[in-house]
């Protein structure tokens, strides 16, 4: 399968659709910081740039805030051709174009998978570390601690029905067509 048939395949879209009228990019709010800007992104999988879409920085700094797709006159949903090429790029075991996103996608999973559930501390402080920032929100987890606003970790003790889950959510997500 060529790559655009597998991100429509993944995404649900017909990217034909496509125009290039650029709104997307327009109403983007993340767009001034991307490499390849939504409608460029939407291009590239059409003409089947693989590399330099799944080795962007644009598909990991979407934040899935679906502007782009409300804003399309055609129907195309480009924030799930975002979030497809995300899983293309972790599926082939890419490092995601922007370290901190990637950091934060991980712990996300791994905070849920031991808890059964987030834990806001413990994900952010984790992903500060990794990231070689611990220290800067330590001002504002001090006041939000003060104030008891930061409850301690649960016990991984509930977490195992929801690892059941997640395995078999895996298992069947690996069944998919890449
Ligand atoms: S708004 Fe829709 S038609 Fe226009 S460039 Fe973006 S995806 Fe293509
Ligand atoms: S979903 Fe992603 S690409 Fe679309 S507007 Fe939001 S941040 Fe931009």
């Amino acid at each position: 399968m060529v790559f655009r048939d597998q991100i429509e395949a993944l995404s649900g879209q017909n990217l034909n659709l496509c125009f290039q009228c650029s709104k997307c990019s327009a109403g983007c709010p993340l767009a001034y910081e991307m490499d390849l800007k939504p409608a460029q992104v939407m291009h590239s999988i059409r003409l089947g740039r693989r590399d330099s879409v799944l080795n962007s920085r644009a598909i990991w700094l979407c934040v899935a805030c679906e502007t782009c797709t409300e804003r399309c006159p055609q129907g195309v949903d480009p924030a799930a051709a975002m979030n497809a090429a995300r899983l293309m790029a972790l599926r082939a075991g890419l490092e995601p174009g922007v370290r901190e996103v990637g950091v934060y996608y991980k712990g996300f999973v791994t905070n849920m998978r031991m808890n059964g559930k987030i834990h806001d501390a413990s994900l952010v402080a984790i992903n500060r570390l990794v990231s070689g920032r611990l220290f800067d929100e330590l001002p504002l987890a001090w006041k939000l601690l003060l104030r008891g606003r930061i409850k301690p970790p649960p016990l991984p003790l509930r977490g195992a029905r929801f690892r059941r889950m997640y395995r078999r959510a895996l298992a069947r997500e690996m069944d998919q067509p890449l």
